[in-house]
């Protein structure tokens, strides 16, 4: 088991303890220094179920809840969930199973309620939520802004952050002043999959070298993710489980001590007010 000295929190990965390796993945980040993880629910059709209502993604959640309890066993550390819908969604509704964009949202909003639920009850950190990375028509993307903005307001009601899928942008202002009417405030919103920086939010940054550079030469507060996805037909989508603290590794090594407790302590608790130092075995 390694040790880097500091916390070492994957602000964004999933695991699938079903159909994939599930723990044995976190037994990788845990073997090379990881300390703390974030673990998003699957999007609900990549475990089999295509929601009817917003109770149809309890067990979704459930199953996030589980493998989050497991996780947290094996790490000196801990785990914390992140629950939400993920945007994409909304075109297997509307292309593939006949929804118009008004009943794929109001469908996407009563999950995100569910999520609330749990977030309530101080069991999720944050909630999920977001719009489409790819070109759709403008009643979907509409349709898809008004999810985030209720996801906004959930997330402000219940004193969770919130965690955005997102097109690849470093300017989400916008979303930035919908955090502002909603009552959450920007900076404990997440632009997931991040390149060094974001305008208006926090990035959660994907560790890219080049990416984590420039998100340290910002001074600002940021994240570090693999959006690990724990598919076995997808084994080399993503970046591995060890990727964070591998690049945290070599982040030190370059002297950025401080970037890493920016990282790994400081922005983690003003972001989800998780205290990754003081939960450090
Ligand atoms: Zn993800």
């Amino acid at each position: 088991m390694r040790d880097l000295g500091t916390p070492v929190l994957d602000d964004h990965l999933h695991l699938d303890p079903r159909h994939a390796r599930g723990i044995d993945a976190v037994t990788d980040f845990a073997r090379s220094g990881g300390t703390h993880l974030l673990v998003v629910n699957k999007p609900s059709w990549h475990l089999g179920v295509e929601a009817d209502t917003g109770e149809d993604f309890r067990a979704v959640f459930e199953e996030t809840l589980d493998v989050v309890a497991d996780a947290s066993e094996e790490l000196r550390g801990r785990a914390w969930p992140v629950l939400g819908v993920h945007p994409g969604l909304v075109s297997r509704l509307v292309d593939e199973r006949g929804f118009d964009a008004d009943e794929a949202a109001e469908l996407m909003c009563a999950g995100l309620d569910v999520a609330a639920e749990h977030a309530a009850d101080g069991e999720a950190v944050a909630l999920k939520s977001g719009r489409p990375h790819y070109d759709v028509s403008e009643s979907v993307w509409d349709a898809s802004n008004r999810v985030l903005r209720h996801a906004l307001e959930r997330a402000a009601e219940t004193g969770v952050a919130l965690q955005l899928h997102t097109e690849a942008t470093e300017d989400l202002t916008d979303v930035a002043a919908w955090a502002e009417d909603a009552g959450l405030p920007p900076e404990r919103v997440v632009k997931h999959y991040a390149s060094g920086e974001c305008a208006g939010v926090t990035p959660s940054v994907m560790c890219e070298k080049g990416y984590l550079e420039d998100a340290v030469a910002s001074d600002g507060p940021f994240l570090m993710e693999t959006d690990y996805v724990d598919d076995p037909e997808r084994p080399g989508a993503v970046m591995g489980p060890k990727t964070v603290p591998r690049r945290v590794n070599w982040l030190l090594e370059n002297g950025h001590e401080a970037a890493v407790e920016r990282a790994h302590v400081e922005t983690p608790e003003a972001v989800y007010g998780i205290d990754t130092a003081g939960t450090l075995e």
